[in-house]
């Protein structure tokens, strides 16, 4: 689960990592009460307003149809409002999101965290996130951070550092001292970066995070050290510990498919393809979608219904799939261990008479116990569907559909 910067800020923040200082608003409105409200407390004359979208590359993207960016500085209060007008409630289209975007809900009002001081600002990346081939979280951390990191991966991958973390032990002062160190700190800074990954380490493992991204992290002007930009991604199997951050969760971000599925305690994830699936079991899933690439179709989507597809089940599996306009044919492949396929088709064939009308070609294999009566429910119920028992079959019938373009 992703969060919005504004709540990555305040939760990175209770573990004592300093965080640029801003108020989240929803109306322009807001957004001024907030830039005044900064200003009352630190003296700030300079704001940077900021889209709250599930995605980055903000700076670099533009609000739909004009010039204004999903960052912009603000000189003056009614600059504030004019810039949170100019996002709220329109489209943001950055790198990240594809060219439909993502709407801004909200914006985030912060004080300039460049304003000028004794030394020059400074930005690093810093993150934090499991390696799962060494079993072990890392630091990933570079001295050329900023809105130009992807570039300096590519180009420069020497200047892209590790530090591994050895579970038993966590992040040990020394290994701080060489990150700050990589970093060309020195002085104060220095201090205050190895302070800022203890604290953002502490934050990792507190939120069960997934991932903690900083882009930048800012050596300010006065050299203290500053989360700019912050990305968290919580995770998922974690949530049920944490029932306050279960509750941060934005379902506006999210596809409205994949929302609707989890109502339904539905495995289901959104692809662009045009044949939608329906399989018991991940492994199935990801087997059947890589059948259908083979067969010259896309996957519409990734879905485990789980070891119990039963007729209601399987309705609201074909509900879910046929909200997706692209959909051009849906392979049901189910392997019957527990479940018996006979029980299953006559769900497919109920849920088919439900639905009423489905106006795509159904291809169901099923395999496995009582396969062979299942096909014989199939075939006899009438209903546009084309039972298969091996695989190459389904296949075929997956490749002859989409030929015909039946729509
Ligand atoms: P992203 O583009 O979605 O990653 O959004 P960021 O929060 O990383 O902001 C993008 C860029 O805007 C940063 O790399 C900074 O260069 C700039 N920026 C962000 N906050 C401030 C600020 O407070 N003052 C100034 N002057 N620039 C900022
Ligand atoms: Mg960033």
């Amino acid at each position: 689960m992703n969060l919005h910067e504004y709540q990555a800020k305040e939760l990175l923040a209770r573990f004592g990592t300093r965080v640029q200082r801003g108020y989240v608003a929803s109306t322009a409105d807001e957004a001024v009460e907030a830039a005044l409200r900064l200003q009352q407390e630190t003296g700030t004359s300079v704001w940077v307003v900021k889209a709250q979208i599930h995605a980055g590359g903000r700076g670099k993207g533009t609000i739909e149809g004009t010039d204004q960016r999903g960052v912009s500085l603000a000189k003056t209060l009614d600059e504030v409002r004019r810039i949170a007008a100019a996002m709220l409630g329109k489209r943001l289209i950055t790198l990240q999101t594809g060219p439909v975007g993502k709407i801004v809900h909200k914006v985030f009002v912060a004080e300039d965290a460049y304003k000028p001081g004794p030394g020059q600002p400074q930005e690093f990346y810093i993150s934090v996130l499991l390696d799962r081939q060494r079993s072990r979280n890392v630091i990933v951390y570079s001295p050329q951070g900023g809105v130009n990191i992807e570039e300096v991966a590519e180009k420069t991958p020497h200047l892209i550092f590790r530090e591994w973390i050895d579970p038993a032990v966590g992040l040990q002062p020394f290994q701080g001292r060489r990150v700050a160190f990589n970093l060309g700190l020195s002085g104060e800074a220095f201090k205050n970066m190895t302070a800022f990954l203890s604290a953002l380490y502490k934050a990792y493992m507190g939120l069960d995070a997934s991932l903690i991204e900083i882009n930048p992290a800012l050596k300010a002007a006065d050299g203290s050290v500053i989360a700019v930009d912050a990305k968290v991604a919580l995770d998922d199997n974690a949530l049920p510990r944490h029932p306050e951050l279960a509750a941060l969760r934005d379902i506006l971000e999210e596809d409205p498919m994949e929302v609707e599925a989890a109502r339904h305690h539905l495995n289901f994830i959104k692809l662009d393809g045009n044949v939608g699936c329906m399989v018991n079991g991940a492994g199935l899933a990801m087997a059947t979608m890589d059948m259908i690439k083979l067969s010259g179709g896309q996957p519409a989507n990734f879905l485990d219904v789980g070891g119990t597809a039963d007729a209601k089940r399987v309705e609201e599996a074909f509900r879910i799939i046929l909200q997706d306009p692209n959909v051009r044919a849906i392979l049901v492949n189910i392997f019957g261990g527990i479940v018996r396929c006979d029980r299953v088709a006559q769900g497919i064939v109920d849920a088919y008479r439900n639905i009423g009308h489905i106006p795509v070609p159904i291809i169901v294999r099923l395999q496995g116990t009582n396969a062979e009566e299942a096909k014989k429910i199939i075939e006899e119920s009438g209903l546009r569907v084309l039972a298969a028992t091996e695989l190459e079959e389904a296949a075929r019938k997956v490749q002859e559909v989409l030929a015909q373009k039946v729509a």
